[in-house]
């Protein structure tokens, strides 16, 4: 088998994939809408990890506030208790009113974080939960869809092999620049030239070209850089 032809095998299996994998892609409405499910928990659980993590950095800094608060306190009550004048122990009084409050204060923040803590984290229990289900619910449905599409899928794996075996007969610059314009090129690497046309891109080729391409059976596009070959 010559280059040509080759190249011409290559892209006909490339067709053939191209178009099972679309076949294979459009799932029915039940599938797409499990994906999409486990898609969105996917996101809000990244969601829910992020804020737990923040809010327990929120709760480290409550925390040392409390036990900042609880020595303040101890220290004003202290105080309190060694104030021999009147005057002493009023602002000693009014000291430890402040402490107390501010103390309520950090106890308070401490007791909401963890509440809030403990809820995104039973939230982020639930969703796995519901995740894991509509993944499995996708699995099964999935199984059955490949088992109906049986023929797609016993086909791709021929075509994968031949698309396999059909390159390591090119060598590796030709196989390279092949599967780059697949890529790029609206999965077309090499077309006809019909009526001196570049069927690719439709660009009309100069008669030098055309001569050439009589003479070796195959060029490059000066325009798309597909291969061509004349049609017959
Ligand atoms: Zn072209």
């Amino acid at each position: 088998m010559n280059t040509l032809d080759i190249l011409k095998e290559l892209q006909a299996a490339h067709d053939g994939l191209r178009t099972i994998q679309r076949d294979l892609s459009i799932l029915p409405p039940e599938m797409v809408h499990l994906n999409t499910s486990v898609k969105a928990a996917d996101k809000r659980f990244q969601e829910i990890e992020k804020n737990i993590a923040k809010a327990k950095v929120q709760l480290e800094a409550a925390e040392r506030q409390c036990q900042q608060a609880v020595k303040s306190e101890a220290h004003a009550r202290k105080e309190l208790k060694a104030s021999a004048h009147k005057v002493q122990y009023t602002a000693a009084m009014r000291e430890l009113d402040e402490k107390e409050r501010q103390l309520e204060n950090a106890q308070r923040t401490l007791a909401e974080t963890k509440v809030a803590i403990k809820s995104m984290e039973t939230e982020s229990e639930n969703l796995v939960l519901s995740r894991n289900e509509y993944q499995r619910q996708f699995d099964e449905l999935h199984e059955i869809f490949l088992a109906e599409h049986e023929n797609q899928v016993v086909a791709k794996d021929r075509l994968t092999k031949q698309v396999d075996e059909l390159g390591s007969k090119l060598d590796a610059t030709t196989l390279n620049k092949f599967n780059r314009l697949v890529q790029n090129r609206g999965g077309k690497a090499i077309v006809a030239v019909e009526n001196s046309n570049c069927t690719g891109c439709n660009t009309k080729l100069r008669t030098p070209l055309i001569y050439q391409i009589k003479a070796e059976g195959s060029i490059i596009c000066e325009y798309c850089q597909r291969f061509l070959y004349l049609s017959q």
